[in-house]
């Protein structure tokens, strides 16, 4: 059984030494609030590289649901958006903060949780725990 739980957390030791912050910010609830709220699902997804990188683009419709528009959310160490507003952030230097776009394909797609996936909350993800996400988490079905 010891030996089973060994070989099941390769990484463990690496995720205790990363820095994490204890709690989630005020602002990244108002941007998971966001998230929640918006009308938003995966178009198509492109793997880059294996485990490594991979890019939703997501259809985002507007409040009124008249318009919709096409949003790239890539997954890889440092995640990033093409939504105005985390281009906004990358040029005034806040990265930190993911949009609602990026917690999109974190929660609904590939089913990371809120308040345990704390990595989900950083700029900066560990390789392994991106590579985990990517192949390992259990992805959203698609819904109608
Ligand atoms: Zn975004």
């Amino acid at each position: 059984m010891s030996n089973v739980a060994m070989l099941t957390t390769p990484h463990e030791e690496v995720r205790d030494r990363l820095p994490y912050r204890p709690g989630i910010s005020k602002l990244a609830y108002a941007e998971i609030t966001k998230a929640l709220l918006m009308s938003m699902e995966v178009h198509e997804s492109v793997v880059h590289k294996q485990g490594v990188e991979e890019k939703f683009r997501l259809k985002v419709w507007n409040t009124d649901k008249m318009n919709v528009e096409f949003v790239d959310v890539l997954i890889q160490k440092h995640p990033t958006c093409s939504c105005k507003e985390f281009q906004d952030r990358l040029i005034a230097g806040k990265r930190y903060l993911a949009c609602p776009q990026i917690y999109y394909v974190f929660l609904m797609v590939l089913g990371q949780d809120v308040n345990n996936s704390m990595h989900i909350h950083q700029d900066k993800i560990a390789a392994n725990i991106v590579h985990d996400m990517l192949t390992q988490a259990k992805r959203a079905s698609k819904s109608t």
